[in-house]
């Protein structure tokens, strides 16, 4: 068999929107994704449902073992002729092993292309407002690890040349030793009040930044708590943060939202809470099935009679009922049934295809056929009095790769808000629970529930989901003073 192909792609530092167009190609074709402990999550919802995820949460200090599992995982499924993405965090030559990584697939004729990333040092310093270079400050920039090959870990590096030779020093991997990066600097010529400053989490809306000296810093970042992952860069362009501070305290800042479906109509409201600082991941955690209903889909299909009346419950229910005629070779005029729209938005989805439909609420039913999704069934059955059909035309599920996400964005701590704009997103959320096992106290121990619409809260609290924040519209600034009120929250600290 030919061997396949093995991309290296650099995921950027955090901002799931860093990522090369490139290697978010590379990604949306992978067979097989490979990737790093310090990537973004969210990433992963871009792949393939049926793509095999493979983990290889590199520990700082637990490097050498799994390396070697790392290149025999790539290789194995690189000669099965699989497409391979191996997601690594920033760029995957900073830092990244991908000179080793790619060695090997040379030796062993496999062909492979690197799509560079942004590395955190670049991107943190410029989201802290710190240029690396600039024309009046700084000619010359080094990337340094901060963690070296001593026996306690501290860098191995000719001091001496590094503090006189270079003007901007970025250290990556070097939390942990700063003192002794700091004490080096002084010791081999930078003055102690040469400027400092440590990024953790850089790119993300829950950045810190902590500014200083060369003299303060190290105390500075153990008071803070500051642990990896934290860049350190040295020198005077860090005091242009004072005017280049863009990304910090705005007003969202520190938050980040999880909405767990796509809906055209909060497209407006995730730009603006983008805008405002948050961080949003907002994706269908369920997706539909619909082949392995084929065979019920037809003989209901065959069993509509003109008594019957037709409701539409979505505008996707539109197009999914007109699919699956066409799929089973049926023609639209055989149904011979008045068709009706649950509300405004589907009877203008049906008049757009060419057929004309009544609103539920104008006539008394006798014996509807609600058509739509399980969910959707589910949730209005409730409104229709007496016997109804059902025509279900998909169910749902849960993608492997948006389970990934889901739980490594809650575990990692990226997610701090849910956000449920309406009752369609509760019911999704609900399902999703119920597919997945995960546990809805695990989720709401870590979350505080913003929540849009009278509806939305009621169905909430029905299925027993404390509301911690709600607001009438999806309006930013509205969302912005239900976070100012002071209704401190243990889990919000
Ligand atoms: N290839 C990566 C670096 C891997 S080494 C890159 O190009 O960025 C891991 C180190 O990178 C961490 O210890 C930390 O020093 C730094 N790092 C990675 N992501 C970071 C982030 N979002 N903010 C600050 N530092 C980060």
């Amino acid at each position: 068999m030919s061997s396949g192909m093995v991309y290296f792609v650099g995921a950027g530092p955090g901002d799931v929107d860093l990522i090369t167009v490139k290697g978010k190609r590379a990604l949306q074709q992978a067979d097989v994704v490979i990737f790093d402990r310090l990537i973004n999550p969210f990433l992963l919802t871009d792949v393939k449902d049926d793509a095999k995820l493979i983990y290889c949460g590199k520990q700082p200090c637990k490097h050498t073992l799994r390396q070697e599992d790392i290149q025999r995982e790539i290789l194995i499924h690189a000669r099965k002729g699989k497409t391979v993405v191996r997601l690594k965090g920033g760029d995957p030559a900073v830092f990244g092993r991908v000179g080793e990584e790619a060695e090997l697939l040379a030796e062993h004729q496999i062909d492979y292309e690197i799509i560079p990333g942004i590395t955190a040092g670049i991107a943190a310093t410029m989201y802290s407002g710190v240029p690396l270079t600039h024309r009046k400050h700084s000619n010359s920039f080094a990337i340094v690890t901060g963690h070296g090959s001593r026996d306690d870990g501290t860098p191995n590096i000719n001091w001496n040349h590094l503090a006189k030779g270079v003007e901007t020093i970025v250290f990556y991997m070097g939390v942990k030793h700063l003192k002794t990066i700091t004490t080096e600097l002084i010791k081999n010529g930078k003055a102690k009040e040469t400027a400092a400053l440590v990024v953790q989490w850089g790119t993300y809306s829950k950045q810190r930044t902590i500014e200083g000296s060369l003299a303060t810093i190290a105390n500075q970042v153990e008071q803070a708590n500051i642990t990896n992952p934290a860049i350190i860069v040295v020198g005077d362009v860090v005091k242009l943060r004072a005017k280049l501070a863009w990304f910090d305290n705005r007003a969202l800042t520190g938050k980040s939202f999880l909405i767990p479906s796509k809906e055209e109509a909060n497209k407006k409201l995730v730009a603006s809470l983008t805008k405002q600082g948050a961080d949003v991941f907002e994706h269908d955690l369920l997706t539909e099935e619909s082949d392995h209903l084929k065979q019920e889909i037809l003989q209901q299909l065959k069993l509509i009679s003109s008594e019957h009346e037709l409701v539409f419950l979505s505008s996707k229910s539109v197009s999914a009922f007109l699919k699956a005629i066409g799929e089973q070779g049926l023609d639209l005029r055989e149904i011979y049934c008045p068709i009706f729209s649950i509300d405004e938005a589907v009877q203008s989805t049906l008049q757009m295809v060419g057929i004309q439909s009544r609103l539920v609420e104008e006539v008394h039913l006798t014996r509807p056929i609600l058509v739509g999704g399980d969910i959707e069934v589910e949730d209005m059955k409730a409104n229709f009095a007496g016997a109804t059909k059902e025509l279900i035309l998909s169910t749902k599920k849960v993608a492997k790769k948006d389970m990934e996400a889901f739980t490594r964005l809650i575990d990692e701590q990226h997610v701090n808000t849910l956000l449920l704009t309406s009752c369609t997103e509760v019911s999704h959320f609900l399902k999703f629970l119920e597919i997945t096992d995960v546990s809805k106290e695990r989720v709401l121990e870590q979350v505080t529930v913003l929540c849009i619409g009278r509806d939305t809260s009621l169905l909430l609290k029905e299925n027993k989901i404390p509301v911690d924040r709600y607001v009438e519209k999806a309006d930013v600034t509205k969302i912005i003073k239900a976070f100012e009120k002071n209704l401190i929250l243990a889990k919000e600290s």
